[in-house]
């Protein structure tokens, strides 16, 4: 009994020094520039973690269960956004609450980096081709119509741009850690690499290619890998769908095929359901932001194979 003590005490302690170092980072003394860099949503927030390593402070702002569709920021994270050099951004109209953040907190030294910057976006005719119900969009003030779809993290190829643009703001932000951002950053994108080909060639097995998802934000991984999102619950997330709307999809789930209705942990299920139920679907979760602590969904690379899986247990050949 003994002998498996001490090791055991020695590796909670080392857990316990080493996990608060994941997210809430005590930079090592040599290593670190102090700079602290902002970001809105986790797959962001981990993305600068895999580039800037141990040199920067990463934080994120978008507590986990939160959709950045409907966030308010707190007087906590004015304060975090003071003293930071960078702030990283999808845009497209995602972080709709950013600009009133960063005015409110003066910080003449912050740079924004904006990852859907020069990416041509997918409007909202492209989103879901498959229906012809976005001409009212606009009258209900629809943010995709206006800014384009902002869910451009969900195609790892356009990842592999937002490294690149991560990369050169921490280089500007430290010059002193150009050698040690770019080693970082080339050897992230070959994980993603990886991670597109890992997908492409699951998704290609896919016996069923089109699904239904809670809000719409997979047009961007359906476009790369030749799928289709034959329609969503939500086309303004947090406004549930009328009873026409519903009715809708269970026509669409019933007549693609569709054995999975994608539900999204940031949001209520209970749309997704109640269309799964009518149409004999079931209901599977889809999720598109993950976070620290949220089992196989805390990192980006992990939280896209998560997805993945469930896809191809709804739409794959089975085993
Ligand atoms: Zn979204």
């Amino acid at each position: 009994m003994k002998r498996f003590v001490l090791p055991f005490f020695a590796i909670l302690i080392a857990v316990a020094i080493w996990y608060p170092g994941a997210f809430r980072q005590l930079p090592d003394r040599k290593r670190s520039s102090g700079i602290k860099v902002v970001a809105s949503i986790f797959p962001l927030a981990d993305i600068v973690r895999q580039v800037a390593g141990d040199r920067a402070e990463v934080v994120l702002l978008l507590p986990a269960g939160a959709s950045p569709h409907t966030f308010e920021p707190t007087p906590g994270q004015v304060s975090e956004l003071g003293k930071a050099s960078l702030f990283v951004q999808v845009g497209a109209g995602l972080e709709l609450w950013a600009d009133k953040l960063i005015n409110a907190v003066g910080n003449s030294g912050l740079k924004r980096v904006t990852a859907a910057q020069g990416i041509a976006l997918i409007t909202g005719e492209e989103e879901h081709s498959g229906s012809d119900e976005h001409e009212e969009e606009t009258e209900h003030g629809h943010d995709h119509g206006k800014f384009g779809n902002p869910h451009i993290w969900l195609d790892p190829a356009i990842v592999l741009g937002i490294v690149t643009k991560i990369e050169e703001a921490l280089i500007e932000a430290d010059p002193a850690g150009e050698d040690y951002y770019r080693n970082r950053a080339e050897r992230y994108r070959r994980e993603v690499e990886l991670l597109d080909k890992e997908i492409e060639r699951k998704t290609a097995k896919f016996v069923i290619r089109e699904f239904v998802s809670f809000h719409s934000s997979w047009p961007y991984f359906a476009r790369r890998y030749n799928l289709k999102q034959a329609g969503v619950i939500e086309e303004t997330p947090g406004r549930e769908p009328t009873p026409r709307e519903i009715k809708e999809i269970i026509s669409v789930v019933r007549s693609s095929g569709i054995k999975a209705v994608f539900a999204e942990p940031q949001f209520s299920a209970s749309a997704a359901r109640a269309i799964a139920e009518n149409a004999g679907a079931k209901v599977l979760f889809l999720d598109p932001l993950g976070g620290d602590g949220i089992p196989g969904c805390d990192s980006y690379i992990n939280l896209m194979r998560h997805n993945l899986k469930i896809m191809n247990d709804a739409m794959g050949p089975g085993k």
